[in-house]
């Protein structure tokens, strides 16, 4: 069942055939880091103090023994569900950026770490943009903080509408977004920041850093440091414009 769907909770005797109780909450916790998340109560004819502690031990969120009283168990579920969607609720909370729906800041880093690691255990290409809206503080300052506030979100659909599914796509300051995109070398991705920074250009401008990794710029830190640098020379050479130098 767990192959097809992820349910809210798990009710789970202990004593079955084939495989127990015990061994099938380990196989959840352990081995499938996205059902870890499911409460799991056993509900048990067993009641020594052994079976109740390794319940616990192992992962399980309750323990009911038979026979049980239906109000009771209804109400442990209860409690159990709810906790589990406060969970699921903050998690997504910690990795958004609540005014665009992007990643925030937290999450490209941790997100871009994994990138990068992957990236360079099986060869594969990686490349950053670091992204500035220009003279940003006017538009707040002429048409005010909601229509600066659009503004940032119109940045964030144009990114999710631009780039694939496996790119990063952060806001990791006010007015600052960071992409990890799979493009091999500064050329392409410089010419994925210039079409981006076309269809942006329609109603405000961007500057744009980009920086691939390569031989010599091999850390994430390096990489966004790289691409930042590259930002400011975007911003000194006039900004609306993409930028592989520094
Ligand atoms: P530059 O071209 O050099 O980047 O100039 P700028 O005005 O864009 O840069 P600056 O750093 O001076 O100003 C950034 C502004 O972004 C200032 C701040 O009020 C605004 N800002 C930051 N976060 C938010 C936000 O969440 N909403 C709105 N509306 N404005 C924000
Ligand atoms: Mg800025
Ligand atoms: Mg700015």
């Amino acid at each position: 069942m767990l192959e097809r769907e992820t349910p809210d909770v798990i009710l789970l005797d202990i004593v079955m055939p084939g495989m127990g109780g015990f061994e099938v909450c380990r196989h959840i916790n352990k081995e499938r880091d996205d059902l870890s998340v499911i409460p799991i109560l056993f509900i048990t004819s067993r009641t020594d103090e052994a079976s109740i502690i390794r319940a616990f031990d192992i992962g399980g969120s309750a323990y009911v023994t038979k026979l049980f009283r239906s109000k009771e168990l209804l109400a442990r579920v209860r409690i159990q569900v709810e906790y589990r969607r406060a969970m699921q609720q903050l998690r997504t909370m910690a990795v958004t950026d609540s005014l665009t729906g992007l990643a925030n800041r937290r999450a490209f880093f941790t997100g871009g770490l994994r990138q990068l690691n992957e990236a360079r255990a099986r060869a594969l290409p990686l490349a950053a943009m670091m992204l500035d809206i220009d003279h940003f503080k006017h538009v707040n300052d002429q048409y005010g903080h909601a229509r600066g506030d659009e503004v940032l979100r119109r940045v964030a659909d144009t990114l999710r509408d631009e780039t694939d599914r496996h790119d990063l796509c952060a806001r990791v300051g006010g007015e600052e977004f960071a992409l990890l995109v799979a493009l091999p070398d500064d050329t392409q991705t410089a010419a994925r920041a210039e079409r981006l920074r076309r269809h942006l250009a329609l109603s405000f401008t961007v500057s744009i850093g980009v920086s691939a990794l390569t031989a010599d710029c091999h850390s994430l830190e390096a990489l966004l440091t790289q691409a930042d640098d590259r930002l400011y020379a975007a911003k000194r050479g006039g900004r609306n414009r993409v930028c592989v130098r520094a």
